[in-house]
């Protein structure tokens, strides 16, 4: 029988198929083509330059040691890498197996005809070693369970968590998405699945990354071509971690190819963890498609801890610090900072400092000054009920008329400053301001906030009215 390069491929692969992992196998072989064989040169087209390179990097010998088998020891190796999407047949990477050692730089005595040196590995994450291609989990080991402080506020985000880091992609928390307001304790949580997750499966393929990083690397390759080596390097993650996905907001680029990462991922058994300050109902500026993937899973809160929770954590922080605080100052914190962990910790941290700066004892006062530094400094957030309240009275309406359906400009004016407000200075939605004022949709607020951002620019004495609004929120 004669040989076709089909023919050899599918040697080579019963081959390298007994000898790497299944999960191995089947990222790095099946996409695999054979496309050629002339005389003992056998031509394999791969989907990128990356995929050379993981290649070259990792499964050489097993290559090597196929393909002779097949060829005789003047086996050659031939890659054509397809970049983007046209197919660079003239401009093979070839790979001479075994070499005559003309190049003494390499160790595996591969010659390559092309300057190798030249390649280079895109992604940060990717440390190349001599042998051994890395990808750090930036993980931060800090953030674990054991420091994670249990209580009625976390239960079930905690719980979750921990569910999906004894069975990642086990459990029907796929994507697990935990979300609550800053300070809560997301990134910690996050981290902590990562962390635990790598301890009990050391092989699995973690990676913790933030949404604006992740976006500026998709930029960053789009820029440089390697949209494709982008994602193959996301779509071999076991376990992805995105922290504040809020921030794919309005970025339709990126969220496409998240979306195309989280459908493989997803369809292949894989762990994702999203968080979010908001629950997927708020997101603002999400494809629907990517919201609706958003809920196949589990979206558990973080809310703001009770009181016995913040002193448990505020005990837990003294302990391992190794600092001993009367109680009456514990206490004292936390009963003034209730809504934020990080602000808690802040406190504390600066009690410390503080006192043993100036070799002070802790004390009620001292706490007491630092605690009304971070209040103070904590921006308030005001309430939509309160904007209407202000706004009405600067142009003395009642709230009721405010809220009226009546297309009086000056009352449609006052109307839209309410929305205005209410979208810069809290956290609410778009469709929550709009119900709340009156009973509108959410395109009237959006419209209202473009309205009084043009009438801002143009018309002096409108920018008079927001000034003189803005000053009586803020005092
Ligand atoms: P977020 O990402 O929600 O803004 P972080 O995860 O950064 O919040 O948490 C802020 C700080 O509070 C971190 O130092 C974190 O360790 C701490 N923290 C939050 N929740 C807890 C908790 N339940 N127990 C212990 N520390 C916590
Ligand atoms: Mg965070």
């Amino acid at each position: 029988m004669t040989k076709t390069a089909s023919s050899v491929w599918v040697e080579c692969l019963s081959f390298i198929e007994d000898n790497i992992k299944p999960q191995a196998y089947k990222t790095w072989f099946e996409p695999i083509k054979p496309v050629k064989l002339s005389g003992e040169a056998l031509t394999i087209q791969v989907p990128s330059k990356f995929f050379y390179e993981w290649l070259e990097e990792h499964y050489i010998k097993l290559l090597r040691v196929a393909l002779v088998k097949q060829l005789g020891e003047d086996a050659k190796l031939i890659y054509d890498v397809r970049m983007e999407n046209n197919y660079s047949s003239n401009n093979p990477h070839t790979v001479k197996i075994p070499s005559s050692n003309r190049n003494p730089i390499n160790p595996q005595g591969i010659s390559f005809p092309m300057d190798v040196n030249k390649r280079e590995l895109k992604n940060p994450f990717i440390i190349p070693g001599i042998q051994k291609v890395k990808i750090e989990s930036q993980l931060n080991p800090n953030y674990n369970f054991e420091n994670f402080i249990e209580g009625d506020s976390n239960r079930l985000a905690r719980s979750a968590s921990m569910a999906v880091s004894n069975k990642p992609g086990g459990t029907s928390f796929n994507p697990l998405l935990i979300y609550g307001g800053v300070g809560l304790g997301k990134t910690h949580l996050a981290h902590a699945i990562g962390v635990e997750i790598k301890d009990k499966y050391p092989d699995k393929i973690v990676l913790y990354i933030s949404s604006e990083k992740f976006t500026q690397q998709y930029i960053d390759s789009v820029k440089g071509n390697s949209r494709n080596d982008f994602i193959h390097f996301y779509q071999m993650i076991d376990v992805l971690i995105i922290d504040d996905v809020q921030f794919l907001s309005g970025k339709t680029g990126t969220q496409d190819v998240f979306f195309h990462i989280f459908n493989h991922l997803h369809q292949n058994g894989k762990q994702v963890i999203l968080t979010s300050d908001k629950a997927p109902v708020d997101m603002q500026d999400i494809e629907q498609r990517l919201l609706s993937r958003f809920k196949w899973g589990l979206s558990a809160e973080l809310q703001a801890p009770d009181y016995e929770t913040r002193v448990s954590i505020l005990q837990n922080q003294l302990y391992r610090d190794g600092v001993e605080m009367p109680f009456e100052i514990v206490e004292y914190i936390a009963k003034n900072i209730k809504s934020n962990v990080r602000e808690l910790e802040g406190v504390l941290i600066s009690l410390i400092a503080q006192a043993s700066f100036n070799r002070k004892e802790f004390t009620l006062a001292l706490t007491k000054q630092i605690v009304d530094k971070f209040v103070k400094n904590t921006k308030r957030e005001v309430s939509i009920e309160y904007i209407q309240k202000i706004v009405s009275n600067y142009f003395e309406l009642d709230v009721a008329t405010l809220q009226s359906k009546t297309r009086k400009r000056h009352i449609v004016q006052a109307r839209q400053l309410a929305m205005y407000f209410a979208k810069r200075m809290t956290k609410a939605s778009l469709a929550s301001i709009g119900s709340q004022i009156g009973k509108r949709d959410h395109a009237t607020v959006l419209h209202a906030c473009k309205t009084v951002d043009n009438l801002t620019e143009t018309d002096k004495q409108f920018r008079k009215y927001v000034d003189d609004i803005t000053k009586k929120l803020t005092f």
